[in-house]
């Protein structure tokens, strides 16, 4: 029986996922990852449930997934000043499903599946810049990935692989969508967002305790949580132009909210200016009108990239990456195209569903005006029961892995 090759291209959350449920699957993959460094951005992540039922699908047990990260609570919303908007019955054991978080440090999420995916065979390329694809047939020509590796210095060498099946998991700029769908292009948000991890005992007397809170403001929202034993991440999100240049970021963070409550303060004072980063916030509200086009396929950001005010992002990345090795894995040249099928009529819905739910998340929060809006909102939400908010999230939380299409 030949072997099967897969070229998956971009080696974040969504690639090394994929990577390794097809080469668990048997495909000889190869990632290529533009970045050359061995490290992953330095921030952090808030997984749901569901994030967690992909990694166990990808084969890690719950308690490696808690040495890795940090299981705690979300405990609700509040105002600029810490007062309830929303709080969570989080003792309540029916509501917990729904509000339990793993906070991450990125870089750590990112070792975990990198060293499973080594394990397992796959091949990473630093350096490795996609320039183009050709999408081939399924029943036909195989795809062509273009790609230049960066040398030492700036030389640069070109290639071209041909593959069974191509991955494109190269985040929100995709090159592989932009050669397929070039007209699908990600669309400036009005909002920029800092984020930070600081040392866990930058919580010390400010009255948190590592639980994820997050506060809203008029066109702002701030979110704090631990990520592991030593590590708390927070993150706070304002109305910005896009590609605003600011001379001092930790000094503007601290203007964005000033007069927060004094817990929201400390933390962004307890930061020194090499563990914040600030990135303009894009997404894709339609994206493609199919995740699949010859032999590719795309998956995470590439496919659907999402509104960060869901924090579902990484956690559909990896429901994505653990999908593939269900329903493509066992395919073969004569059902490829059946299961790439069978893959978008699967994800594209529920990647479109979970998009929509994070905007609907960033009108009533981040996104809302100032002024009687805040008003109106805040009081409206408080005489809302959390348990019914909670549980509106079951559609989210409530996921598990496709049954193969295709018997193994
Ligand atoms: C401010 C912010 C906060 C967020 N917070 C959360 C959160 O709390 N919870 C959550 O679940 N999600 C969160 N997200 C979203 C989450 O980070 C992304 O959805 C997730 O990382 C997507 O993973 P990905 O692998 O698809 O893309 P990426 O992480 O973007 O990875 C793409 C990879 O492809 C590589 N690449 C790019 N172009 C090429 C090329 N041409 N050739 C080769 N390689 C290439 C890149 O270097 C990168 O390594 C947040 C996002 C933002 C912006």
């Amino acid at each position: 029986m030949s072997e099967r090759t897969a070229t998956v291209v971009g080696g974040g959350i969504a690639g090394l996922a994929s990577a390794l449920s097809l080469a668990r699957a048997g495909w000889r993959t190869r990632v290529l990852e533009s970045r050359s460094g061995t490290t992953e951005v330095g921030s952090g992540l808030a997984l749901p449930r569901n994030g967690v039922v992909a990694l166990n699908a990808l084969g890690f047990d719950d308690a490696e997934i808690d040495r890795t990260g940090h299981r705690t609570q979300m405990t609700g919303f509040v105002d600029t000043l810490g007062r309830p908007i929303l709080t969570m019955p989080v003792d309540d054991p029916q509501v917990r499903e729904f509000t339990t978080v793993w906070g991450f440090h990125r870089q750590r999420l990112h070792g975990l599946l990198a060293r499973a995916a080594h394990q397992e065979g796959v091949e990473l390329v630093r350096g490795a810049r996609v320039t183009g694809v050709a999408a081939g047939r399924p029943e036909g020509a195989p795809a062509v990935v273009s790609w230049q590796q960066r040398g030492t210095g700036p030389d640069t060498t070109g290639h071209e692989t041909e593959s069974d099946l191509v991955v494109g998991a190269d985040g929100l700029r995709s090159a592989v969508r932009g050669a397929l769908h070039p007209r699908v292009r990600p669309l400036y948000s009005g909002s920029t967002d800092w984020r930070a991890i600081v040392p866990v005992a930058a919580l010390q007397g400010t009255g948190l305790d590592g639980r994820l809170v997050e506060y809203w403001g008029p066109g702002t929202e701030f979110g704090v949580m631990q990520v592991n034993a030593e590590q708390v991440y927070w993150y706070g999100h304002i109305k910005a132009p896009e590609r605003a240049v600011f001379d001092d970021e930790l000094a503007t963070a601290r203007a964005g909210f000033a007069g927060w409550a004094p817990e929201v303060l400390a933390l962004i004072d307890a930061t020194t200016p090499d563990q914040i980063m600030r990135h303009d916030v894009h997404h894709m509200p339609e994206g493609p009108q199919s995740y699949v086009r010859g032999r590719v396929v795309l998956i995470g950001d590439a496919a659907q990239g999402a509104l960060p005010t869901g924090g579902l992002g990484a956690a559909s990345a990896l429901e994505d990456g653990a999908s593939l090795g269900r329903l493509v894995g066992p395919a073969r040249r004569g059902d490829l195209e059946r299961a790439l099928a069978g893959f978008d009529a699967l994800r594209r819905p529920r990647r479109r569903a979970l998009a929509r739910q994070a905007r609907v998340v960033a009108r009533w929060g981040a996104d809302l005006g100032g002024g009687w809006r805040q008003k109106l909102r805040n009081s409206a939400f408080r005489l809302v029961p959390a348990g019914a908010v909670v549980k509106s999230r079951k559609d989210v939380v409530h996921w598990a892995p496709p049954a193969p299409l295709i018997p193994a």
